[in-house]
């Protein structure tokens, strides 16, 4: 049997930088992707946030295959026929040390895990995981010490890292993970448009390498809670689409059907047309915020990214990579004392409730509760906004007073002004927004 230091379950942003941590560290790593390669069944929004990549990778923009550097943030609350627009336009973004950047998964994710390969960690693709395996004990379970591949063939190691993504199926197998509901996960498309580069700047109003980020709200989800995102790539833009799961299996919303009628919305409509579609592909995201959250570690093994449901806001990838690095280095330490127990393991989940990202997990809306309880705010705010927006634009032959009274009178009229601040709070808060 194969033996290994460390075993790395999906190369994905998380697996990839595990394997790398612990290979840089001298740990002899396996890394098992079941993808024809890394990245090739991953997809996201995309965009890569600059300063938690640079501690995977320090200085990675000289070399990582990024698209274009993003400098416009925009949010667009999408009515039938109007749009209200708030964004920020940051030119400081656009000179190093950038922010944020778009990228393209299947590439991206390929260049990290190159790296773990340049490290040492030896690449196995389409190898899927079926099983963990233990050490045998007479009473209880035995440590994790290893892997059994879907052909039967078993990998041993001292710990094994499960950096599988939402699904989490090893998660639950191992006893770690939670029972998953449809309302825990949203739903995703994905469509990726060609354009070529002048259209792209000319729409989006960007210069060379300048990109843009669009979240829309409102219209491309119906009356239904959810939300589109538009990311400009080098010569493509990335639309998606996707609400809570159970929302789409409860009203048998298919979101092909969305994804077009909000490519013909006329304000859409002018962003993509002309362009060629060059693929679609389709994700969850786990909602299930620290309710929902696994045990991290135990005898022989730990979990990260979106397996651990490390989702805050608009940022996953760049979570998934810091887990990914905070796992490798509690093996790093486990490997110097020889004990790969849970008692040395829990300085994983030590490093974990210590970050940043963990107070702003614990700390925001659950976003579960936002979906059930304001099941209809993202609608009612939308209208609002872009009925008042457009009393207050529009150029009449009535008195201010009369202006002012009838823009107050848009608000009362769908339900209390208190109300509706509170939902557009919320609604802030669950999208990463505030
Ligand atoms: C529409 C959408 C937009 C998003 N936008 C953004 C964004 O703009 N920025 C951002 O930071 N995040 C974004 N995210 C979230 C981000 O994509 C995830 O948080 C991130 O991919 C999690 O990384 P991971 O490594 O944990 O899991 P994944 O990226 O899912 O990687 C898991 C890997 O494990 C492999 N695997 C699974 N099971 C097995 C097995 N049994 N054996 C072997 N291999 C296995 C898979 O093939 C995969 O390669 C978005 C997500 C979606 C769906």
């Amino acid at each position: 049997m194969t033996y290994y230091d460390a075993i790395v379950v999906g190369a994905g942003p998380a697996g990839a930088s595990a394997a790398l941590h612990m290979a840089v560290n001298g740990m002899h790593v396996a890394l098992l992707e079941r993808g024809d390669f890394p990245g090739s069944k991953n997809m996201f929004g995309g965009v890569v946030y600059t300063d938690p990549t640079a501690e995977i990778v320090p200085e990675f923009w000289q070399e990582a295959p990024l698209e274009r550097v993003i400098t416009r943030d925009n949010l667009w609350m999408l009515d039938k026929d109007s749009a209200v627009e708030v964004g920020f336009t940051g030119l400081r973004f656009a000179k190093s040390p950038t922010n944020k950047s778009s990228a393209l998964r299947p590439r991206f994710d390929r260049w990290l895990a190159d790296k773990a390969v340049q490290a040492g960690a030896v690449l196995q693709t389409q190898a899927v995981v079926s099983d963990v395996l233990r050490e045998k004990k007479t009473l209880g379970r035995g440590a994790v010490n290893g892997v059994v591949l879907e052909d039967g063939s078993k990998i041993q190691a001292d710990v094994v890292v499960i950096s599988e993504g939402v699904r989490a199926s090893l998660t639950k197998k191992t006893g770690l993970g939670k029972k998953v509901q449809t309302k825990d996960l949203s739903l995703w498309i994905r469509e990726v448009i060609y354009l070529p580069t002048e259209k792209i700047e000319d729409r989006f109003l960007l210069e060379k390498d300048e990109g843009a980020v669009l979240a829309i709200i409102g219209y491309p989800t119906a009356q239904i809670i959810g939300l589109a995102g538009v990311v400009t790539n080098r010569e493509s833009i990335a639309l998606s689409l996707g609400m809570s799961l159970n929302k789409i299996v409860d009203n048998h919303i298919k979101l092909p059907d969305l994804l077009t009628r909000l490519k013909e919305h006329p304000y859409v409509r002018r962003l993509v047309q002309g362009g060629k579609t060059e693929g679609y592909s389709a994700h969850m995201i786990p909602m299930g915020g620290p309710a929902l959250m696994p045990k991290f570690y135990d005898d022989g093994i730990m979990v990260t990214g979106d397996a651990a449901i490390m989702i805050s806001g608009r940022r996953g990838s760049d979570l998934a990579m810091l887990t990914g690095k905070m796992a490798a280095d509690t093996a790093v330490q486990a490997r110097a004392k020889r004990d790969f127990s849970a008692c040395i393991l829990k300085n994983y989940e030590i490093k974990l409730k210590n970050s940043f990202f963990m107070k702003n997990i614990q700390g925001a809306a659950d976003t579960r509760t936002y979906f059930n309880k304001y099941g209809d705010a993202d609608y009612l705010i939308n209208t609002v906004a872009n009925e008042m927006t457009y009393e207050f634009f529009r150029v009449g032959t009535e008195t201010d007073a009369e202006k002012i009274k009838k823009m107050a009178s848009i608000v009362k009229d769908k339900q209390s002004p208190a109300k509706t601040l509170s939902d557009f709070l919320a609604g802030m808060r669950n999208w990463g927004v505030l």
